[in-house]
C-alpha cells in the first residue's frame, strides 16, 4: 500500500526556495508567531510515503523533508542532506536522444562513451533536463509544498491511521531545518486529529526543540554517538545541543519516545558506544523508551551516492551480520535497557 508522491512536472523545479518562508532554519526570532498565524507555509520536501509500517507506531505517512544540520560520514539518505533541490541521473534509463545536452542553457552536460556527465558545479539545478527527457533518465529531488497541500492530502489516509493507530511522522534529514514549515504541519495535522510522530536528531536550538516538540504527539530520537568527539568527527556537531535538548524532553513525562541508532560498524556499532546509549538513555528517561531500533544500511546506499555523483565513504561495507546485531543487542541489554524493547531494522529512506 506504500507509495512515494515525488515531484510532479511543472512544479516549481529549479527554484532555489531557500529564501521562501518556512522553507529555511535562518528566519528571524518572529517564526514562531509566523508560524502559529500562517496556514499556508511552504516547505522543500523530498517525498511522502503512504501508509507503512516504518517511522512510528501503526500505519504511518511519512512526510521526508530536505535539509540537515548533520554530515554523518555514513550517512544513509544522502538525498535528504542538502536543503535545496538536486537533479540525479538513472543511467539505465538513459536511451541517449541527447536532448538534455541540446537544452541545457549552460552546456552543463555531456557524453562521455556511454555516461552522461553532469558538471554540479555549473549546474544551476534549472531542471531543463528533467522536463525535456522522454525517458525520466534525470530527476529533480524535492518540491516545494505548502501545509495546505500536504494536510489535503494526508487527511484521505484518516481512516487507516485510525484503525491502526497510526498516523503522519515527519522527518528528513532534519525537520527542525524548516521549523515554521514542520511546526505549521504539526499544528495543522492536530488541527485535524492525525497523530503525529517527529523524527529528530535533536541537533536544533533548545527553543525550536521545545516548540516544534511540544506540537508533536511523539517523538523518535536519531542518537548515534555519545562520544562528543566522535560524534563532531564523523557528523560535523558534538552532543551539547542533543544532550540539551533530550534532558529538556525526560522533564515532559507524557510525550512518548521511540529511539533509532545506526548500526555502522567500527563507529556507533562499538561496545562502548551502544552500552553510552543505552546508560544515558536509562538515566534521563528511566524506562519511558518504548522502543530503541538499530538500523542498518542496506546494500543500495553505493546506488544513492552515484546517482548524487558523490562517493561513499564506507564503499564495500557490508551491512552488519545477524552477529553484530546480536552483540549490538547484548551491550543494549548490558546497559541496563530492556532488551524486550530493542529492535533491529533495515528503515531508511527511499528517493
Ligand atoms: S538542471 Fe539540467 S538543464 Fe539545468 S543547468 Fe543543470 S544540467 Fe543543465
Ligand atoms: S534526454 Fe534523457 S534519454 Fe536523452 S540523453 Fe538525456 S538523459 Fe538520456
Amino acid at each position: 500500500m506504500s507509495e512515494i508522491i515525488n515531484s510532479s512536472p511543472g512544479i516549481a523545479t529549479g527554484k532555489d526556495i531557500s529564501n521562501i518562508p518556512g522553507s529555511s532554519s535562518k528566519v528571524n526570532p518572529s517564526w514562531r508567531e509566523f508560524a502559529y498565524s500562517e496556514e499556508n507555509v511552504g516547505g522543500l520536501i523530498l517525498h511522502v510515503q503512504r501508509l507503512t509500517r516504518d517511522f512510528g507506531p501503526g500505519l504511518r505517512t511519512t512526510v521526508t523533508l530536505k535539509g540537515c544540520a548533520l554530515h554523518c560520514d555514513w550517512c544513509a539518505n544522502p538525498q535528504c542532506i542538502s536543503q535545496k533541490q538536486e537533479v540525479i541521473r538513472k543511467d539505465r534509463r538513459c536511451i541517449h536522444c541527447y536532448l538534455c545536452i541540446e537544452h541545457c542553457p549552460i552546456g552543463a552536460l555531456e557524453m562521455v562513451g556511454k555516461t552522461l556527465i553532469r558538471d554540479r558545479q555549473r549546474c544551476r539545478t534549472c531542471g531543463i533536463c528533467v522536463d525535456v527527457c522522454p525517458s525520466g533518465a534525470h530527476q529533480m529531488l524535492g518540491r516545494f509544498a505548502t501545509v495546505e497541500d500536504i494536510t489535503k492530502n494526508l487527511v484521505e489516509d484518516r481512516a487507516h491511521y485510525a484503525r491502526s493507530n497510526g498516523g503522519v511522522t515527519i522527518a528528513g534529514g532534519e525537520p527542525t531545518r524548516q521549523p515554521i514549515f514542520t511546526l505549521a504541519l504539526l499544528r495543522s495535522l492536530r488541527d485535524k486529529g492525525i497523530h503525529t510522530n517527529l523524527d529528530t536528531n535533536a541537533t536544533c536550538s533548545p527553543e525550536t526543540f521545545v516548540d516544534i516538540i511540544s506540537a508533536s504527539d511523539m517523538v523518535s530520537i536519531d542518537l548515534k554517538l555519545m562520544d562528543d568527539t566522535a560524534q563532531k568527527r564523523h557528523t560535523g556537531m558534538g552532543t551539547d545541543a542533543i544532550v540539551h535538548n533530550l534532558t529538556w524532553l525526560a522533564s515532559q513525562p507524557h510525550k512518548r519516545i521511540w529511539v533509532r541508532t545506526p548500526l555502522i560498524r567500527g563507529v556507533t556499532l562499538t561496545e562502548t558506544n551502544l552500552k553510552a546509549i543505552g546508560s544515558f538513555l536509562m538515566d534521563i528517561f528511566g524506562g519511558r523508551v518504548e522502543r530503541w531500533e538499530f538500523y542498518s544500511h542496506d546494500m543500495d546506499i553505493e546506488e544513492k551516492y552515484h546517482l548524487l555523483d558523490r562517493e561513499w565513504a564506507y564503499t564495500g561495507n557490508l551491512p552488519v551480520t545477524p552477529a553484530e546485531t546480536g552483540l549490538a543487542r547484548q551491550w543494549a541489554g548490558q546497559s541496563g535497557f530492556d532488551l524486550q524493547r530493542v529492535t533491529v531494522t533495515h528503515a531508511t529512506r527511499s528517493f
